[in-house]
């Protein structure tokens, strides 16, 4: 295994389970110092101690994304435990309500954009403060292939994934001079909690035929792309979004 994030300090929200968790693994796995931060937990402090069990180093934080004076308590926790912060992953995020707009609360869409949003504003936020000190950084902001594509009663979802991927191209050009690469990724549908937790096998079937490879994703072929855009080998690559998606775009 290679040893390319030797040194480095990652901090990933929603990073118990998932694509999340797929990420602090690999980010340990290849020599990251991990902070695993998420809304449960017992869950996170489950998938550090496999990671230290393997020889890795990580330490748990509980946070709700959705409040800002958690997230900044959450990054100042990564830097007293590690010193610094190298490389961040802006994951956690919920699915929320299916119903046409028409038809959603006021509350159920504040809950999703506060959740997929504004969880990625205010991470941004004290992230960049941590690696302006640090001499720059990474951070990747995980959207979804519906931060380009609409979708059938999602708009909150689909409203704020658009968000997150017009709010990377923004901060990526604020902070390229002081060496911050901000990115996206676009997953497809992933076999994950999020997905198979709330949805029928019916409709897991139709998700799975609307990508041309045929088959959900895997959280790790997510992470593998995000590994690489934190990478020194992605050095002249920000701002952009990048799609993980088994062809559904290309349709
Ligand atoms: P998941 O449910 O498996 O994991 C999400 C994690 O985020 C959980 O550990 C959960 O506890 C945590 N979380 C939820 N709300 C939180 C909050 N307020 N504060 C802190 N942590 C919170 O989901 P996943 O499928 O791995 O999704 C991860 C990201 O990928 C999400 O942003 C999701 O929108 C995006 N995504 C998922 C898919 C998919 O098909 N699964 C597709 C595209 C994009």
């Amino acid at each position: 295994m290679t040893q390319d994030f030797a040194g480095k300090v990652a901090f990933v929200t929603g990073g118990a389970s998932g694509i999340g968790e797929a990420v602090v693994r690999q980010l340990a796995a290849r020599g990251a110092k991990v902070v695993v931060a998420d809304l449960k937990l017992d869950a996170a402090q489950k998938v550090v101690d496999a990671i230290k069990s393997d020889g890795g180093e990580a330490a748990a934080v509980a946070v709700d994304v959705s409040k800002m004076e958690e997230v900044e308590k959450a990054v100042q926790f990564t830097t007293d435990t590690f010193g610094a912060l190298h490389l961040a992953v802006n994951n956690a995020g919920i699915g929320g309500k299916a119903a046409k707009a028409g038809d959603y609360s006021f509350e159920d869409w504040h809950k999703v954009i506060d959740v997929n949003l504004n969880s990625v504003f205010y991470s941004m936020k004290y992230e960049i403060a941590a690696m302006l000190k640090a001499g720059g950084g990474a951070i990747v902001n995980m959207a979804s292939i519906l931060g380009t594509n609409g979708f059938a009663n999602a708009p909150a979802y689909v409203s704020a994934k658009h968000g997150v991927v017009g709010l990377t191209k923004a901060a990526a050009i604020d902070y390229a001079k002081d060496r911050i690469r901000v990115t996206a990724v676009g997953p497809g549908f992933i076999e994950t909690p999020l997905l198979s937790t709330a949805t029928p096998e019916e409709t897991l079937n139709g998700l799975r035929s609307l990508h041309p490879v045929g088959r959900l994703g895997k959280s790790d072929e997510v992470a593998a792309l995000t590994l690489f855009l934190l990478s020194d080998a992605a050095s002249f690559i920000t701002g952009s979004y990048h799609l993980v998606d088994g062809g559904y775009a290309a349709q």
